[in-house]
This record gives C-alpha cells, sequence and structure tokens, in this order.
C-alpha cells in the first residue's frame, strides 16, 4: 500500500462522535463537529455527523465550501472571524460565523443582502486565554450595533480557551459568559439559542461542574478525531485513541555509531531525544519529516525511539527490532503531528469503513491532489 498514508478509521471517529454526543446530552449540551484539522474531508464529517453531532464547524471557508460541493447535508458554522475579504464567500456557504469586529459583520450583512438571506453571527467574547473575542465590558455596545445590521441574526454568544494560553474553562468564566448571556437578553428582549462554551478542553468542565449555567453548545474536534481531553492530555474514557493512525515506511536501516564526527555547525531541527548512551545504535530511517508531520507528536506502536527527524527523514532507534527497508511502522499522533500529517499532499488519506478501504489514495481537502499510482 502506498506510504505515508494516514489511516482513518471511520466507524471509531463515528462511535467517539456518539458517546460524546451522549454524554453531553445528559447535560444539556449539543456538540458541533469540528472538521479543521480533516480539511474539511466529508467522508470524516459524515461520520460526526452519523454519530449524532448537531452542526458541522471549521475555521476555514475552503474547507466549508469542499464539504458543500460533497454535498454533506449539515448546517455549517465558520469558527474563526470572517475575512473581510472573503464576506460574499462566508455568506455563500455558511449558515453561521463567529465574529467580533463590527465592520466585518457589517460587511457580511451587506453581503447577505445582496444574495437575498439572513447570515447567523455567534459573538465571541474574550474570557481570559487572550486569543478572539470582544471584551466584557464592550459585548453590550457590539450587540446594540449587530442589531441594526438589516441581514444579520445574532443568535448566540461564544467563548474558545485553552488554545492560545491554556486558561482552563471554571465556574468563573463559564459564569461569566451565562451571566453576559442573561443581561443581553434582559436588555435588549432578544433570546440568545446557542451559548458555545468552548472546544474540547471544556469537556471535562462541562461533564463535571455541578452547575453549567447558560452553556449549551461545544465544539468538538480533537475529542472525536483523537479521543483526547486536550486540556489534561489525557485519553477520554470509552473513546478510540487510534481512530487515525499513520503509517510510514523504512528506506534505510543501519547499525551507526551513537555520536556523530566531525566539526559541529547549526542543525536545522533540534534534536528531540538526547543521544543514546552506547556507542552503536541500530538506527533506522523513514521516509516522512517535517514537511509532512510533527515528529514530536508522534507514539510509535512498537518499541522504538524517535531521535530525530529533519525535512524529508525521521530517525528511529530500532532497539534492536528488524526494520528492514520496506518495513512499515505505524504511529498514534498528537493533535498537532495530526493537523501536519492531513494538510501534506505526500501523506495518502486511506479510510477504513468496517474494514475495508474506502475512497483510493486520495488526498482530502481543498487542495486535493490524486497519489494513486
Ligand atoms: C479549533 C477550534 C475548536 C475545536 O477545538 P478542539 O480542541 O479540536 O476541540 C473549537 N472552537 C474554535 C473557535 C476553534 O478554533
Amino acid at each position: 500500500m502506498t506510504a505515508p498514508r494516514l489511516e482513518i478509521n471511520l466507524q471509531k471517529i463515528q462511535h467517539n462522535a456518539t458517546v460524546l454526543v451522549r454524554r453531553l446530552a445528559r447535560k444539556g449540551i449539543a456538540v458541533s463537529g469540528v472538521t479543521k484539522a480533516t480539511l474539511g474531508c466529508p467522508r470524516i464529517a459524515s461520520a460526526m455527523l452519523k454519530g449524532g453531532v448537531q452542526q458541522l464547524a471549521d475555521s476555514r471557508i475552503e474547507n466549508i465550501e469542499a464539504m458543500r460541493r460533497a454535498n454533506v447535508d449539515a448546517e455549517m458554522l465558520l469558527i474563526r472571524s470572517p475575512m473581510l475579504s472573503q464576506a460574499d464567500r462566508v455568506v455563500a456557504a455558511a449558515d453561521v460565523s463567529f465574529n467580533t469586529e463590527l465592520e466585518v459583520i457589517a460587511e457580511l450583512s451587506r453581503a447577505a443582502k445582496r444574495l437575498g438571506r439572513h447570515h447567523g453571527i455567534v459573538l465571541m467574547v474574550e474570557l481570559g486565554d487572550l486569543r478572539e473575542g470582544v471584551m466584557p465590558c464592550d459585548v453590550e455596545n457590539t450587540v446594540a450595533s449587530i442589531l441594526r445590521c438589516s441581514n444579520i441574526a445574532l443568535i448566540g454568544i461564544g467563548a474558545n480557551l485553552g488554545c492560545r494560553s491554556g486558561i482552563a474553562p471554571d465556574a468563573r468564566n463559564m459564569g461569566e459568559l451565562s451571566a453576559i448571556t442573561t443581561a443581553l437578553e434582559a436588555k435588549f428582549g432578544i433570546s440568545l439559542e446557542t451559548v458555545s462554551g468552548g472546544n474540547s478542553s471544556n469537556m471535562t468542565w462541562a461533564l463535571n461542574a455541578s452547575g453549567i449555567g447558560r452553556v449549551n453548545n461545544l465544539r468538538l474536534g480533537e475529542a472525536i478525531l483523537l479521543g483526547n481531553d486536550p486540556h489534561q492530555s489525557t485519553p477520554v474514557p470509552g473513546l478510540h485513541t487510534d481512530a487515525i493512525i499513520l503509517v510510514a515506511e523504512v528506506i534505510e536501516m543501519k547499525s551507526k555509531p551513537a555520536t556523530p564526527w566531525g566539526d559541529v555547525g547549526h542543525i536545522p531541527f533540534p534534536k528531540s531525544h538526547a543521544p543514546a548512551l552506547r556507542e552503536t545504535v541500530s538506527q533506522a530511517i523513514l521516509a516522512i519529516g517535517h514537511q509532512d508531520v510533527d515528529p514530536a507528536g508522534l507514539r510509535p506502536s512498537r518499541a522504538i525511539t524517535v531521535l530525530s527527524a529533519s525535512s524529508d527523514h525521521l530517525i528511529v532507534d530500532a532497539a534492536g527490532t528488524d526494520m528492514a527497508p520496506g518495513t512499515e511502522v505505524s504511529f498514534g499522533l498528537d493533535y498537532r503531528a495530526l493537523l501536519r500529517a492531513m494538510t501534506s499532499p505526500y501523506v495518502a488519506k486511506v479510510m477504513l469503513s468496517n474494514g475495508n478501504r474506502i475512497g483510493g489514495h486520495r488526498t482530502v481537502g481543498p487542495h486535493a491532489r490524486s497519489t494513486s499510482h
């Protein structure tokens, strides 16, 4: 089979979605399935939908357009603030976008008017992680202006924590989001149907908090795709952590000195592992590198150690195992490794459904090109 490749088990992704949707439903929380790490792959999106996610969410309009073209039938949310220059595309392809800038919202309204429709807005509020969001003191004025936009429907408010500064959701910041919701409804006589509390790092909070207030939506990507809770960096009980694995192929296997020789200059990619305390290492080279994956995010399935990597080579300590050229090695991935592998056109994406391969060797996403032979 072609290598390197991601093997994507659609049933496992569906299972993860089903379990998370069911657990959060008990708390009154609906799940938006986040597809951005998959470049908006229609088959993965469909697996999430079969698992019961209420909408699909992506940070890039290109991915939403790709899912529309593939006739994925769902409400679609753009969860990164739209670029002003993309307002027309956003209104044409996304039902709802997450926003923080009035200038952009006004342009979305004009674009929606031209298309004879209304565009939904979730206003993002800054709660301490210092990525996107209107400062809490500015929310009321911003909403007053949004409500004057003729072709905009304010459907809710939201927040994002964890991604820039690692700030955790807690009673204080999530309580503030609920309080802001209730205050806005009272002040403007509106009802905000969506209160979107955050991403996968909110899950543990949502499942364990004594009260979750008004929060009724979470946007989950990593938890569904990798079965991982990014806030704790631990597997979520009951979920598959191997729904997506990476397979790479050995191109060289030699016993070599553990220590390099010659004058040492600049190292383009810093070492990911300390040199072995041995004279020789049975080292294997796999045909994959920084261009395709974040080597630090790889978890080998066998007892080998990743020593270092360059653009196109991954060097591993074979630890006495037989890794002749042509040997395939599989790895689990963290989110950063997954993101890069999904985005690399050199990594084939192989979909597995009920143990059968579907969809050939083709890469996925807006820049898809065939890598089949
Ligand atoms: C990426 C993203 C998510 C999903 O994050 P995961 O950690 O993959 O669940 C949710 N919301 C926003 C705004 C995002 O950018």
